[in-house]
């Protein structure tokens, strides 16, 4: 058994960190997270510059970065404009997000959900006219902060749509860490039957992040998100935690026996990286316990 990890911290990560990370630097994590053997990169996010400082110079990033042929860089659309960056960006894959609770979507993007639904309905048949592989996102699949519970029809409904257009990956989000295992196991089943792949994005803010993951796994979700470090979240909002670790995860997925094809301690040395660069202590566990084996105990294990 294999999952596929979508690596989003240089995108959902540092998108919400107070510091904006340079170029460069945003080039360099790519690349090392492309080392590890990650096989899908959310690299950048197509959005305003002045709206989100973090996430300028998407065009730069893609055409600095270097990554593993065998992995695949995707950017994170939110509207029409986005789009046209993004085909002109030359992007083999993209992912259109929208929310499918209305007051999320109107204070995120000033439209309602439908249509923030009707724009990535339009945006998959965009992508398919141009051979360019598409995901969405429905964000607040799982919980809404202004409206409270979302009814799952709504979602499987939504899903439906862009199943029928032509979507090729359909990423449930739990944009707001709100879902437990049993919000996964009800909702997952009826997606898989619509046809395309099926993700999740599961945040850790109420500490389900791994639960609600694992659960999506044993339901059929082959792609999940990560985010190297658990980054992501304001480290000065008290509350406001990321996304589930990526190392970890890889460490739990891999002692289960599902395979990742990552490279955990390259991983871990770039999550060390990513934490002296940012200079605020990350929330991934591994970071501060290490792996189990050790990798150096392992290796003095198998010799006299
Ligand atoms: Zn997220």
């Amino acid at each position: 058994m294999s999952v596929t990890i979508c690596e989003v911290g240089p995108r959902d990560g540092l998108q919400n960190h107070p510091l904006v990370v340079a170029v460069a630097d945003r080039i360099e994590l790519i690349e090392q997270l492309s080392a590890s053997g990650l096989p899908c990169i959310e690299a950048v996010s197509f959005v305003h510059p002045a709206r989100v400082p973090a996430m300028s110079g998407a065009e730069a990033v893609l055409a600095g970065a270097r990554p593993h042929p065998l992995t695949r860089l995707t950017g994170l659309v939110l509207n029409a404009h986005g789009l046209t960056r993004a085909f002109a960006a030359g992007l083999a894959e993209l992912r259109y997000a929208f929310a499918v609770s209305d007051a999320f979507n109107r204070r995120n993007a000033n439209r309602s959900a439908a249509e923030g639904r009707a724009g990535a309905v339009a945006a998959v048949r965009m992508a398919q006219a141009r051979g360019v592989r598409i995901g969405v996102v429905l964000a607040t699949a799982f919980g809404c902060p202004f409206e409270g519970e979302v009814d799952p029809g709504a979602v499987i409904d939504a899903a439906a749509e862009l199943a029928a257009a032509g979507a090729d990956e359909l990423i449930l989000a739990d944009t707001i860490g709100v879902a437990v295992p049993r919000d996964v196991r009800r909702l997952v089943p009826r997606a898989l039957p619509l046809g395309p792949t099926i993700g999740v994005h599961m945040h850790n803010t109420r500490n389900t992040g791994y639960l609600t993951t694992f659960a999506a796994i044993e339901a059929g979700a082959t792609i999940v998100d990560a985010a190297v470090g658990g980054l992501g979240g304001c480290p000065f909002a008290p509350g406001a935690t990321g996304n589930i670790a990526t190392e970890d995860l890889v460490y739990a997925l891999e002692r289960e026996g599902i395979t990742t094809g990552v490279d955990l301690d390259r991983l871990l040395k770039t999550a060390a990286w990513l934490e002296r660069r940012l200079a605020v202590p990350l929330s991934g566990q591994l970071l501060r316990a290490g792996r189990f084996p050790a990798a150096s105990a392992g290796r003095r294990s198998a010799k006299p």
